[in-house]
């Protein structure tokens, strides 16, 4: 009862057995999911009446989420299996020929993708370690230049953030393990790569076809183009999973965790659950214990309000998924009443009284729309009170002292500078345009003083 934050599950060769998925259940799982990209319709039916018959014997429901692999792309094949030498520079051709590739040439063999690519599109492979781009466009062929080099070989996947791609959502092999799978009435069916509302509809038609039985359809966001019409994507869908593995490749990576931020928000405001997903406790693939960051990333997931957090290959080849369902547990169910003891810090800002200074300092910042606030440090306290009232905008701190310069590297929004010789107004100015800020309002606290100027 202390665990809000539910735990969906990836099961595997470790995992899809009557003793082990008992344990995980008991051990606070709330969603098994099924990757259908390893295995076809049939074999994972067998899982499916598996995860049915435990629920039912341990009287504790549990959902299913089969997850489609989609039209994940993949290169053709090279003439040996040894891996060919990309490097910087050098061009490479992707065509139609279904002759074996070398390390000038291969075949895409999706026509419609080979179809889809723009000059200037980027072309990722293994997992974004080799980059591309599109030189030229010609019939059949497309000529890029290699901007980042790695080793390349048969059948490796790719990823194409630049390019809309017009294929169906849906590939044979997803529609054949769809039909299947239906007959087997899944609670969840996760769409990899969606790039807009209509592929969920397609999906949705496609479900509605054939059963009555009220699947919910997840949609995967892990491309640029879905993260842009988040909206709209979630407005079709029952619920969104955060899929941080390809995310991670199609976007710069520093921009995943704003992007899984704004996609909770979104998600909270449409009433849509949002599922977290990708390496969450990856280490414990190999090990018993978690990384410090993975505990605090699983940690930080219950205290963003997402629904649920997901685990892949620590509970499908991993050493031990009970142990591991045991470790996410115990950290959502931590994190969870910590969030509900001390709400985020946000609710005590609103406590704050209206007329305490710090806060007068943010509010006339923010009414006046001013660039910066500067503070004459004589200790790190008044700074630090502002960073926390949170204002969005720099505090450039004056320090006559080394050591309260030093501190206040510590504190969020603040960037001190120390010059035993500062401390009038017009250093104020100066102090501002040390970190480029030229032009509108300062506002400027000394001691008890707030004032309010323009640079000039
Ligand atoms: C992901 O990319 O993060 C993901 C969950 O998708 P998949 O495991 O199907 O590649």
């Amino acid at each position: 009862m202390n665990k809000y934050t539910k735990i969906t599950a990836s099961i595997g060769p470790n995992s899809e057995n009557r003793e082990t998925l008992t344990r995980m259940i008991r051990a606070g799982v709330n969603v098994f999911r099924l990757n259908f990209s390893h295995d076809t319709g049939d074999v994972q039916g067998t899982k499916i009446d598996l995860i049915r018959s435990v629920s039912e014997e341990l009287e504790t429901p549990v959902a299913i989420m089969i997850d489609l692999q989609g039209p994940k792309h993949r290169i053709g094949n090279f003439a040996t299996e040894k891996p060919y030498a990309l490097t910087i520079g050098q061009k490479f051709t992707f065509d139609n020929n279904p002759a074996p590739g070398d390390n000038t040439r291969v075949q895409l063999p999706d026509a419609d993708v080979l179809k889809s690519l723009n000059v200037g599109d980027r072309v990722l492979l293994n997992d974004g370690k080799i980059e591309m781009r599109v030189d030229d466009v010609r019939d059949g062929a497309v000529d890029a230049t290699v901007l980042r080099g790695d080793a390349i070989w048969s059948r490796r996947g790719f990823n194409l953030p630049d390019t809309e791609i017009s294929t169906s959502v849906l590939t044979q092999k997803d529609r054949a393990d769809l039909e299947y799978a239906i007959g087997k009435k899944p609670d969840y069916v996760a769409i990899s790569f969606v790039q807009r509302p209509e592929d969920v509809a397609e999906v949705r038609d496609f479900i509605t076809a054939r059963t009555s039985h009220p699947i919910k359809i997840i949609a995967k966001i892990e491309r640029p183009n879905a993260v842009e019409r988040i909206c709209d994507i979630a407005a079709a869908a029952d619920g969104i999973m955060i899929a941080r593995g390809d995310l991670a490749v199609e976007v710069p990576y520093e921009a995943v965790p704003a992007i899984s931020r704004c996609i909770i928000r979104e998600c909270r405001k449409m009433n849509k659950p949002v599922i977290v997903a990708t390496q969450m406790l990856g280490s414990m693939v190999a090990s018993e214990f978690p990384t410090r960051a993975e505990i605090t990333d699983v940690a930080n997931t219950a205290y963003l309000r997402a629904d649920s957090t997901m685990t892949s290959e620590e509970t499908t080849i991993g050493i031990n998924p009970v142990n591991v369902i045991e470790t996410m547990s115990k950290i959502l169910s931590h994190a969870d009443m910590d969030a509900i003891a001390n709400p985020f810090d946000w609710s005590r800002v609103e406590n704050i009284p209206e007329n305490d200074w710090s806060r007068s300092v943010a509010s006339m910042a923010y009414l006046n729309k001013a660039s910066a606030i500067v503070v004459f440090a004589r200790d790190t306290d008044i700074a630090v009170q502002i960073s926390c009232r949170k204002p969005d905008i720099p505090i450039v701190a004056v320090c006559n002292e080394s050591v309260v310069a030093n501190q206040l590297c510590l504190a969020r929004g603040i960037f001190p500078i120390y010059d035993e010789q500062l401390f009038g107004m017009r250093d104020a100015f100066n102090a501002a345009r040390r970190f480029h800020i030229n032009m509108g309002k300062l506002v400027i606290v000394d001691e008890d003083k707030i004032s309010l100027r323009t640079l000039d």
